[in-house]
């Protein structure tokens, strides 16, 4: 189907897609497509675990910088950049960190937006680890602000989203620090 379409695209911008550089484009779309919108097929976040941390620990868990990639819904151009997750475990609770990266793949492999991702991380983690507090902060290049209209190249878009003890400006001046320190 998506081959299908390729090709009509291709034929609709004024290209001949039987000619030798473009014969096999549609079907190489179509597999591309299938691995960055590999999320549409399974909704909900399930490639995690929980554990159980040894010690009450309170203080801020931060994974910094995790690059991401992913595709405007308003213009299936692609934009991306790097997200920084931090959370404050409660009741000892922690997940392996590993997954933070999955959690970022996982709200990126869909057509989107930006705000939407930083959104889903924070909701998922809240939702599933149930933290004193989480944090993301997306920063993102866009190809759709990029290659048309007013030519900003190189601009960043950020977008961020607090929840829990990060809604209060110490926790949050904690952070800030650790961003810069890390
Ligand atoms: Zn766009």
């Amino acid at each position: 189907m998506i081959t299908q379409a390729v090709r009509q695209i291709l034929t609709a911008v004024g290209e001949d897609p039987d000619r030798p550089g473009l014969v096999e484009t549609p079907d190489r779309v179509a597999r591309m497509y299938a691995e960055v919108f590999s999320s549409l097929e399974d909704r909900e976040f399930k490639d995690y675990k929980i554990f159980d941390s040894d010690h009450d620990q309170d203080e801020i868990v931060l994974v910094k910088d995790i690059p991401f990639y992913s595709m405007c819904e308003h213009h299936l151009l692609p934009f991306f950049g790097t997200v920084s997750v931090a959370y404050i475990p409660k009741d000892g609770k922690i997940i392996g960190l590993s997954k933070i990266p999955r959690l970022v793949d996982f709200v990126s492999h869909k057509p989107t937006l930006q705000e939407n991702i930083t959104a889903e991380i924070a909701q998922t983690l809240d939702h599933i680890l149930k933290p004193a507090g989480v944090a993301v902060i997306v920063k993102a290049r866009h190809m759709c602000m990029e290659m048309r209209g007013v030519k900003k190249t190189n601009s960043q878009t950020r977008t961020t989203y607090y929840s829990g003890a990060f809604k209060t400006p110490q926790t949050r001046q904690d952070l800030m620090l650790q961003l810069q320190a890390v």
